[in-house]
């Protein structure tokens, strides 16, 4: 199986911890992760890396309105350590006719403010993004069936209006949209946090099925996405299916929820599948509130394997890396 990689600067590594009740959680999207999950795959002969080619930068730009905003706001820093937050969010009613080009108007284009830009952040951002269009690619020409790009930072999170969540463009929206002209598309996001980036980019185009498993936002991030009655809207309604699951879930339970979602990707018959794995579902995650072991994914791959699609596997989140390079391993094996 083709590992595509490009870039992984280790200038571009956002922390974020805070409390929440008793609990303290810390996130950390570390370079490690990548070269956690580049030590599980060098291991084995079966997989063959290789770099993600550059792509015009319209094919990000055009579904990212943000995108020159993340830019420019990287140009803007002095230097490498320095980051850049926005702290003012406009709420519903808010005049943005007068927004202008300032960082200082960021926040009309993030949900959050611990998603940070730094000076590499647009450039790791365009690499993650490439990384995917290189996997899209293989599978239009019918080089590959089945291929994994290892992006990092992740894009699940980022949607056609704003970014956030550690995530700057959405990876796999952007492969989707590459591939869609082509056949349709369905896009599963198995990350511990619902894809709520994803979800809203095709929320109205019915040539897409998106579908998400993950922890229940009732309690979980990212709380305003991820219930069972978004199911698309106006001419694509019935095209999007949520799974949320929860706290504690472990393989059983979860492989049930796999299994519905397989159900509906059949009836909606796509040429491509795309695969937003994450695996911050792991019993060890230090922010995720699931129980799989890095064995049970062999057996999740697997049934994703039964829909004998072309399948692009984006990576997304994951945080132990004492584990996160063997899930990814045995994820992709049972894919084979
Ligand atoms: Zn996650």
């Amino acid at each position: 199986m083709k590992v595509i990689e490009k870039y992984n600067d280790s200038l571009h590594n956002p922390y974020w911890k805070y409390q929440l009740g008793p609990e303290s959680y810390e996130v950390k999207d570390t370079p490690l992760r990548v070269e956690s999950i580049k030590k599980a795959l060098r291991s084995d002969e079966r997989f063959e890396f290789i770099t993600a080619k550059q792509f015009p930068e319209r094919l990000i730009s055009r579904i990212h309105p943000y995108h020159d905003y993340i830019l420019k706001t990287g140009l803007s820093l002095k230097n490498d350590e320095e980051e850049f937050y926005p702290d003012l969010f406009p709420g519903e009613g808010a005049n943005l006719l007068k927004k202008n080009d300032s960082p200082l108007w960021g926040g009309i284009w993030c949900t959050d403010a611990v998603t940070p830009i730094k000076k590499k952040t647009y450039e790791v951002a365009r690499a993650s993004a490439e990384t995917a269009l290189t996997g899209a690619e293989l599978l239009r020409e019918g080089q590959e069936k089945t291929v994994y790009a290892l992006c990092r930072p992740s894009g699940h999170h980022a949607g056609p209006r704003v970014y956030g969540g550690y995530c700057y463009f959405n990876n796999a929206a952007t492969a989707a949209e590459y591939l869609l002209p082509a056949g349709k598309v369905a896009v599963v996001d198995i990350d511990y946090h619902h894809g709520n980036g994803t979800q809203e980019f095709f929320d109205e185009i019915k040539s897409v099925f998106t579908a998400s498993i993950h922890c229940d936002p009732s309690n979980e991030y990212p709380y305003f996405w991820g219930y069972t009655d978004e199911k698309g809207k106006g001419q694509a309604a019935g095209t999007n299916h949520n799974e949320p699951l929860p706290k504690n879930t472990q393989l059983e339970q979860y492989a049930g929820a796999v299994d519905r979602i397989l159900d509906k990707i059949r009836a909606f018959k796509p040429a491509y599948l795309i695969i937003s794995a994450g695996f911050d579902t792991h019993i060890s995650d230090p922010i995720g509130g699931f129980k799989l072991r890095t064995e049970d994914y062999i057996s999740i791959g697997k049934q994703f394997k039964s829909l004998n699609l072309p399948t692009l596997v984006c990576q997304e989140g994951g945080y132990n890396i004492d584990f996160l390079g063997d899930c990814v391993k045995n994820f992709l094996i049972g894919l084979m």
